[in-house]
């Protein structure tokens, strides 16, 4: 069973491991930061945000300073799809920025039909969310909707 955890990457959850949605190639343990299995790209932040005024005129350019700024690009090592980017203290470990709780994501999607890119099987934001249920009779669950 695999669960879309982004655009990019997914996890195999009877393997337990991230994998890049684009080839397939296996990252790494899905207990840890899929960041750490990806190649990552430290640019200067004043390539991507050029200065708007001249450096020689004005201290301040709208132009990210790389000595407070630096941006990480993430990239699948198997394709070389971007999977991530972000903008971070220089020096600074990559953000571990989501950790999904694998022992109940196995639980709540056994036996749930597999989510494909047409679209088809369950969608698993309303599955996981403990929402999917119809809606005769006596609902009282508001679903986010204000009455
Ligand atoms: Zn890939």
């Amino acid at each position: 069973m695999k669960y879309i955890a982004t655009e990019y990457v997914q996890i195999d959850l009877d393997k337990e491991t991230w994998e890049c949605r684009v080839c397939d190639h296996e990252l790494g343990n899905a207990r840890e930061n899929y960041k750490k299995f990806t190649k990552i790209y430290k640019r200067n932040p004043q390539e991507i945000h050029r200065p708007k005024l001249d450096p020689e005129k004005y201290e301040l350019t709208f132009s990210p300073d790389p000595k407070v700024c630096a941006i990480y690009e993430f990239y699948c090592p198997g394709c070389g799809t971007m999977m991530d980017v972000e903008y971070t203290v220089p020096g600074h470990m990559p953000l571990h920025d989501f950790e999904l709780d694998i022992d109940s994501l196995k639980e709540k999607m056994q036996g749930l039909a597999p989510v494909t890119d047409a679209g088809e099987g369950v969608d698993t934001t309303i599955a996981l969310r403990g929402g999917a249920h119809d809606h005769g009779g006596s609902c009282d669950q508001s679903h986010g909707k204000e009455k």
